[in-house]
């Protein structure tokens, strides 16, 4: 695996293979990464030629500072894996290389209601971050493919929205949520829950796993009701419940006012935030 640091010499690195005609599959992280991650780069070593990952704790989308300076850092366990998944290149830009002081980074583009529901409600700032830095990657990396998770609904959302509106060349590839095996979706946080928690965090797939068997029959503020219902057990506190357009993030009302439905939940586990979502309905 090789591994860059600046721009300069990535862009070196990836002009040979561009010039060979070899496509380029990129996987931006934040690190400390999972099985969740390996499977994204499983995939793009699949679809891709060339599998870009990289690692950059993005200051500009922790909306908490001390989210940003919890965040778990594990750089020789990430190479290790990195290298046992064969990852062709891995970038681990520093903060000046992603974000310079003479850098004019605008985003010409409108998300609309996007930006504002569900995680852009809750965590002010959060996807200027995550847009600004996914831009400025792509810049950077021109992939033929970007590869992201559905666990990130909303995010992965957004991106499609800017590479749609802005018309960059790269295909978004949404990747399926990986669990444990109690159902809890892999992140990057799970390792600062307490045992006990992480147990009892199985609670927020089963509750989307009920809401999926329940949608076609009840209204749906009822089941938010219900889902809200169902996790606030002890030591959690449901943020939001909400069930949208699987396009717009749009509410929804029923199971028939929408072909593309989706449940996302942002819980408080102590004091560990955990998103997660499931598809209802998905016709097409
Ligand atoms: P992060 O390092 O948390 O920014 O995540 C990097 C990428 O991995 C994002 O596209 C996430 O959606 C994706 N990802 C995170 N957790 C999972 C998971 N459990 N399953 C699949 N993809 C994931």
């Amino acid at each position: 695996m090789q591994v860059f640091k600046t721009n300069k010499n990535l862009q070196a690195s990836l002009l040979k293979y561009k010039i060979k005609g070899k496509t380029i599959g990129f996987v931006p992280t934040l690190g400390a990464l999972h099985e969740g991650h390996a499977s994204l780069v499983e995939r793009s070593k699949r679809l891709s030629d060339i599998t870009v990952c990289s690692i950059f704790v993005n200051p500009a989308q922790f909306n908490d500072p001390k989210d940003l300076i919890k965040y778990p850092r594990t750089l020789k366990e990430d190479k290790n894996l990195l290298e046992e998944l064969k990852t062709d290149i891995l970038f681990i830009p520093s903060k000046d290389e992603i974000y310079p002081a003479d850098l004019q980074l605008e985003i010409d583009v409108d998300f609309g209601s996007l930006f504002t529901v569900m995680e852009g409600e809750h965590r002010p700032g959060h996807f200027d971050g995550v847009v600004k830095v996914v831009k400025r990657l792509l810049d950077i990396v021109c992939p033929d493919h970007l590869y992201m998770g559905q666990k990130d609904f909303q995010q992965f959302s957004l991106i499609q929205h800017m590479i749609d509106e802005l018309e960059i060349p790269t295909q978004l590839i949404v990747c399926k949520i990986k669990r444990e095996p109690n159902g809890l979706a892999m992140s990057s946080r799970n390792e600062r829950l307490t045992k006990e928690n992480r147990e009892k965090a199985a609670i927020i797939y089963k509750t989307l796993k009920a809401v999926k068997r329940k949608a076609k029959d009840k209204d749906f503020e009822q089941l938010k009701e219900y889902a809200m219902d169902k996790l606030s057990i002890e030591n959690f506190k449901p943020e939001y419940f909400e069930i949208v357009d699987g396009r717009t993030l749009q509410s929804v009302n029923d199971y028939e006012d929408s072909d593309y439905i989706v449940a996302c939940a942002a819980v408080w586990a102590g004091d560990i935030r955990l998103i997660d979502n499931i598809i209802l309905k998905k016709e097409q």
